[in-house]
């Protein structure tokens, strides 16, 4: 039996398949949604740490899957081990009512998750005894979950997830069972939180220093706002906050909408970038689909409805679905639903360091997973012995301003420049999880690595990535052109050079070819591009007999 699991950064959820339907499991206390949060030392989980919260805030954390993959420590253990804690509790609990041993599991993650997340999730899993089986984007399970009863009809899914700290939107292609995703976009710090904080800060009265009575107010405000989903007021009330006296607060829905829009609002740029990148127009698609607790406010609903132009699928509890589709998925795994198969996309480019600093693309970014791409690379210098393969993501042009992932080294047969060659070879196995393959194709020695280290950025990083490469298009563009003819202008230089010892040329035809020689130099020292790009073209120009020579030698000499 294989479980699904929805991790998620407020709740998280576990269910399996009980003959042919997905069912989600409640714990102890008869709820299915499991907060993720943990208190320490204790440990406890769930219900009974979230109100913990309240009376010892410091002990307690939560929103623990925004520091998936980083480096810190809370009460000395890191985040996987926290996310661990909550796994083991869901493990339990679903042992407890299936009577019998959970071992394997599918574990959902956000689309933005990077490599070192991905890894950072799995391990989470296993430190809590289950074989991770597959990891599984949370809109693509969300998209499962809705396209299991219309398995026959060709159509395309939006699919609008705003949980309680990452907001995604993918489209998805349903096509006789077989989900395909064709685009997808978000923020890694997009969320009902926000909600929270942006909705705390308008009504805390002055009370630094009282973590307590913040801690309350928080947990009360976040009730009224559940319960404005539903209603138009909601009071937020704190018996005896301050010995004899309480706190008292009406919110109005009109008062948190004015509180939300801002945030709200952020998610319609990601959408329409979705829809571009997947070529697609609002008329194109069939459905959009609804995610994430967050996406019960009735303004988050109004602004679907408006930016996609339809009503949206609201006929799942978006706080189910993600798990739901994980479940589903965990079935497919276990043979228990047959005919679909599910193909995600990279949400990032892959690709490695090349001469010059440039970022060298192997895997570009919304390309279909598993998938493998291969590149073959040379060596620069005369007589070097290995070359250093930099793992990088991101959708820059210069490599410094991409992510490096890790990198090794693969030595190769010496030789003059250009003679080696050296396969490079991505794969990203079904998990979204990369490994690197060098081999030097002359002796066949090869290195493969699973990028296993946790990339240690903050989440504010994977989103500014994808706005950067649009706000740098040009000077980026401009960059990687200069590069580009720099080396074109070395490579020219070495062979005219290499020509000259070789060739007798008329001393007037050499002082030609040294002239332009010289302009090349002068252009590339100058760093001007339009400059350099004329000069390379007439020592081009100016060297083709030179060329046709070095050619006709070379046949003579055969
Ligand atoms: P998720 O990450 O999908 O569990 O979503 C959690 C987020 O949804 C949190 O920010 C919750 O406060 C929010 N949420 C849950 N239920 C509601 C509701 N009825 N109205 C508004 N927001 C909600």
């Amino acid at each position: 039996m294989i479980a699904g699991i929805d991790l998620g950064t407020t709740n998280s959820l576990i269910g399996v398949m009980d003959a042919g339907f997905p069912i989600l499991i409640a714990g102890e206390e008869g709820e299915r949604l499991t907060p993720s949060v943990v208190h320490l030392p204790g440990p406890l989980v769930g219900r009974a740490a979230a109100r913990l919260r309240v009376v010892q805030p410091a002990n307690t954390i939560s929103s623990i899957k925004r520091s998936m993959g980083r480096d810190v420590r809370f009460h000395g253990k890191n985040p996987e081990e926290i996310s661990a804690l909550i796994l083991g509790k869901l493990k339990r609990d679903a042992e407890r009512a299936l009577e019998q041993t959970v071992s394997r599991a599918v574990i959902t993650v956000p689309a933005y998750f990077n490599d070192g997340q991905r890894q950072a999730t799995k391990r989470a899993g296993e430190l809590a005894g289950f074989t991770v089986e597959r990891i599984v984007n949370e809109p693509t399970a969300a998209a499962l979950a809705y396209g299991l009863d219309k398995l026959n009809a060709k159509s395309k899914i939006a699919v609008f997830d705003l949980g309680g700290g990452t907001f995604d939107i993918t489209i998805l292609e349903l096509n006789e069972g077989v989900f395909h995703v064709l685009a997808t976009h978000g923020n890694t710090r997009l969320g009902g939180d926000d909600i929270d904080n942006a909705l705390l800060s308008e009504i805390e009265i002055a009370r630094e220093g009282d973590p307590l009575f913040t801690a309350r107010l928080r947990e009360a405000a976040i009730e009224a706002k559940h319960r404005l989903s539903l209603e138009e007021e909601a009071r937020i009330e704190l018996p005896f906050a301050e010995g004899e006296t309480s706190f008292s607060h009406l919110l109005t829905r009109a008062g948190l909408e004015r509180i939300a829009r801002p945030i709200v609002e952020k998610t319609r740029g990601h959408c329409l970038r979705a829809l571009a990148d997947a070529r697609l127009s609002l008329a194109d698609l069939d459905q959009v689909v609804l995610a994430g607790g967050a996406t019960r406010m009735p303004m988050v609903r109004r602004l679907v409805a408006a930016l996609f132009e339809r009503e949206p699928n609201t006929s799942h509890n978006p706080d189910e679905v993600v798990a739901l589709g994980a479940t589903i998925q965990a079935g497919i795994l276990e043979g228990a639903v047959q005919n679909m198969v599910l193909l995600d996309v990279t949400p990032l480019s892959l690709g490695i360091e090349t001469f010059g600093g440039l970022m060298n693309v192997i895997i570009p970014r919304n390309s279909t997973i598993p998938l493998k791409a291969g590149e073959m690379f040379t060596n620069a210098m005369p007589n070097q012995r290995s070359m250093l393969i930099k793992v990088l993501q991101g959708e820059r042009e210069m490599a410094r301003d991409n992510w490096p992932l890790g990198q090794f080294e693969i030595a190769f047969e010496p030789g003059a420049k250009g003679q080696a060659r050296v396969g490079v070879q991505f794969e990203i196995d079904a998990n979204g999880i990369l490994h690197v393959l060098a081999r030097d194709t002359k002796t066949g020695a090869e290195k493969i690595v699973a990028i296993q280290s946790a990339v240690d950025v903050s989440d504010e990083a994977v989103e500014k990535m994808l706005g950067d490469s649009v706000e740098h298009a040009f000077e980026d563009m401009n960059e990687r052109i200069l590069t580009e003819s720099k080396l074109k202008a070395s490579e020219m230089l070495a062979a005219v050079r290499h020509a000259f010892g070789i060739i007798d040329l008329s001393a007037e035809e050499k002082r030609k070819v040294e002239v332009l020689a010289r302009e090349v130099e002068a252009a590339m020292e100058s760093g001007e591009l339009a400059r350099l790009k004329k000069a390379n073209a007439a020592l081009d120009e100016g060297t083709q007999r030179l060329a046709t020579l070095l050619v006709e030698r070379a046949m003579e000499k055969e």
